[in-house]
């Protein structure tokens, strides 16, 4: 008589796990320190002192996790390799947003997504976007861009109209993101403040070496071939501080999920040829296929390996910021040499 007791409650249990299994470790709901997913994240709370954040990006969490050191525990929206342009939200992301005492954006229309999923987790909570402060290249090659008002601009996100988001290209930019997460930690944590100072203040020695070993790497591409071509506009805080030029993008003026139209691809083949663009760089995080046509139609070399708006998968190469822009350089300058 116990029998169909049994199966009920297993039921029950497998319901559960269910639930938990959905909540932690589905494709977009990875942790990043290992303490905070699943059932952890659910029903425990976290150890005393410690902060749950959540990083949309895997490039912000790294950010995140070099400030936050033992006192926080990041938690990625976005697994390495996703596009965060064409994010959509799981039930997951509602309810480590939940879970959390404060959240980390990009800003500038990279996580359109955000506001609502943030609303839906419901409480109170700081929303940090770590560009605050920073000022914006205008992004869009739009031709109505001058004609609109910038207010209505901002409503499209960046891809056709907006302000370029992909700020952290400019390793100085990103000392500013480091800042503000420290002082969004301090805010929530200031028991830790301390420990935040001295985090972000080490970390940001380690970026300072990087923007200046960055500015000696480039030296190596003379400058008349210093010209980028990639497959969305990811490159232009990049290009303005390491003196480069974007001559296009595959992705002209539309979304990395919408496609570029014949006539598009056919004037940046000749873009390419008139201006003697050596290489075609395409991206982790947006479909190479493009890319890759418009690079054998000019007859030049395709690089496929870069690292944009996601970090590699931990033990790539760009398992972490320093590495991503370290290996990113490199290619670049071998490519265009
Ligand atoms: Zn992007």
């Amino acid at each position: 008589m116990y029998v169909p007791l049994n199966w009920q409650r297993l039921g029950i249990l497998l319901l559960i796990c269910a639930v938990l299994t959905a909540c932690g470790s589905a494709p977009g709901g990875q942790s990043t320190t290992g303490s905070n997913d699943g059932a952890a994240a659910s029903n425990a709370s976290p150890a005393a002192g410690t902060i749950n954040a959540i990083a949309t990006t895997s490039i912000i969490a790294d950010l995140v996790k070099n400030v936050g050191g033992e006192h926080v525990n990041v938690r990625t929206l976005l697994t390495p390799g996703t596009d965060p342009h064409t994010y959509t939200p799981m039930p997951s992301d509602v309810q480590a947003i939940a879970d959390s005492q404060i959240v980390f954006e990009n800003g500038l229309g990279l996580e359109a997504w955000l506001e609502e999923t943030t609303e839906n987790a419901g409480g109170e909570r700081p929303t940090i976007a770590v560009s605050n402060g920073l000022t914006p290249i205008e992004g869009g090659e739009d031709e109505h861009e001058d004609e609109e008002p910038a207010a209505s601009a901002e409503e499209h996100g960046h891809d056709e109209h907006g302000d370029d988001p992909h700020m952290w290209f400019d390793v100085q930019n990103t000392i500013r993101y480091v800042e503000n997460i420290r002082d969004g930690l301090k805010q929530i944590d200031a028991a830790n403040a301390g420990s935040y100072d001295a985090n972000a203040a080490a970390y940001i020695e380690q970026l300072k070496q990087l923007d200046a070993e960055i500015v000696k790497l480039v030296e190596a591409v003379p400058a008349e071939r210093r010209k980028l071509i990639t497959n969305h506009d990811t490159f232009g805080y990049f290009a303005k501080r390491y003196g480069f030029e974007v001559v296009g993008n595959v992705f002209e003026g539309v979304s990395t999920e919408q496609e570029p139209s014949a006539q598009q691809i056919a004037q940046l083949v000749k873009l390419i040829e008139e201006q003697q663009v050596p290489a075609v760089f395409t991206e982790n995080t947006v479909n190479p296929r493009l890319a890759e046509q418009v690079a054998d139609e000019a007859g030049v070399n395709v690089v496929t390996t870069l690292y944009t708006d996601a970090l590699g998968e931990p033990g790539s190469q760009g398992a972490t910021y320093i590495d991503m822009m370290r290996y990113d350089v490199q290619q670049i300058v071998e490519a265009l040499k």
